[in-house]
């Protein structure tokens, strides 16, 4: 606290990012990284960028970034606007889109991020609660006489329940708002959910964000990207030219290009994740928790008998971390990345343990 703060920064709740620890031979199961490396075309790339030209800014509109991921996914690059990180384009989108005359609608359990930025530029919201086996309920997000949504942002899959919405029911919530627009955040959606960036074209209610941290295991580059009708990427244009006109940097957009450009690492290392992903549900099972239907790369996982800050605790003493949120409704839960093999046989091994 300080008396040269402005008011807002009195009032702000800042984000607090699961721990990024600075020991080595930690089993890091915490913050939902890919446990395999980026294609290795893009650290070429990155490499290779990383010249004399550094002494110029990057190209401030991205064009070679958003010509190859408009190209992936069938759209004109009009359509794509990228940043640094998908934090930074969600940042953009609240203050470019989803700050209204009406309150912003989001899940009550989702990324805890979204009630920050509506802190940072106050937005107000309301949270609309997930049933009890935490899904969430489209109907829930329609309008009804005297009540309805100035927008509505939430992520498919889930975060940090892992848990899926179908492509149909995402539509269901898109077309029954058609003056309000819908933020789909698809941080996880590579490792077997279904995109809604199809649905653009019909709908220019429609945002879809996705990112380069998850699937394509470059968290540490900072590049996100959002898709939508043109007019919607245009106040994200405008947003970001008024705030940081060079956001993504030299070696970034280099990465970005190349990692595109490598599908099949892409696909093989999302699908490698997937399978663990299913051994891992199996076999936690085993060990009698109750583990939320995940299409991330990350298990929601709870224990009948035993408290789940402890559990965290005495992984943690074993050298493993994975996240537990003290939140209402959800403080019995454990959020665990999928890693390696290795490093969930390690998990299972140590679980095995503390409940023995
Ligand atoms: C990880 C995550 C993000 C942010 O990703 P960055 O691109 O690394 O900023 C956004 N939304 C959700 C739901 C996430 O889990």
């Amino acid at each position: 606290m300080s008396r040269y703060w402005s008011p807002i920064v009195h009032r702000l709740t800042p984000y607090v990012p699961g721990e990024q620890p600075k020991l080595d031979k930690l089993i890091k199961l915490n913050t939902n990284e890919h446990p395999y490396g980026p294609s290795p075309r893009a650290v070429a790339a990155i490499r290779e960028a990383a010249d004399d030209s550094l002494r110029l800014y990057p190209d401030p509109n991205a064009d070679k970034l958003k010509a190859v991921l408009a190209q992936r996914h069938g759209l004109t690059p009009a359509q794509v606007f990228v940043g640094n990180g998908s934090d930074e384009v969600l940042a953009h989108a609240f203050l470019g889109l989803l700050k209204q005359d009406h309150p912003l609608w989001f899940p009550d359990i989702t990324y805890s991020f979204y009630p920050v930025y509506c802190g940072l530029y106050e937005i107000a919201y309301e949270t609309l609660p997930l049933a009890d086996d935490y899904s969430l309920r489209p109907e829930d997000y329609l309008p009804l006489a005297g009540r309805r949504a100035g927008a509505i942002i939430f992520a498919n899959p889930n975060a940090p329940t892992g848990r899926l919405l179908a492509l149909t029911e995402v539509e269901r919530i898109v077309a029954g708002n058609p003056d309000a627009v819908v933020l789909v955040d698809e941080a996880y959606v590579d490792f077997g959910g279904e995109s809604a960036i199809p649905l653009v074209e019909r709908y220019p209610n429609l945002l879809v964000v996705q990112t380069f941290s998850k699937s394509r295991s470059l968290a540490g580059l900072r590049v996100g990207f959002a898709v939508g009708h043109p007019d919607l990427i245009e106040a994200l244009e405008r947003v970001k030219n008024s705030f940081n006109s060079y956001p993504l940097n030299r070696l970034a957009l280099a990465g970005a290009v190349a990692s595109v450009e490598d599908e099949a690492h892409f696909r093989d290392s999302c699908d490698r994740v997937i399978s663990s992903r299913s051994r891992l549900t199996e076999q936690l099972s085993e060990l009698g928790f109750e583990v939320l239907p995940s299409v991330a790369n990350f298990v929601f996982a709870r224990h009948p008998r035993r408290d789940a800050a402890g559990l965290a605790a005495a992984l943690r003493e074993r050298a493993i971390i994975v996240r537990h949120f003290r939140a209402p409704r959800i403080d019995q839960f454990l959020r665990i990345t999928i890693g390696t093999d290795a490093q969930c046989d390690a998990l299972l091994a140590a679980l095995g343990e503390i409940l023995a």
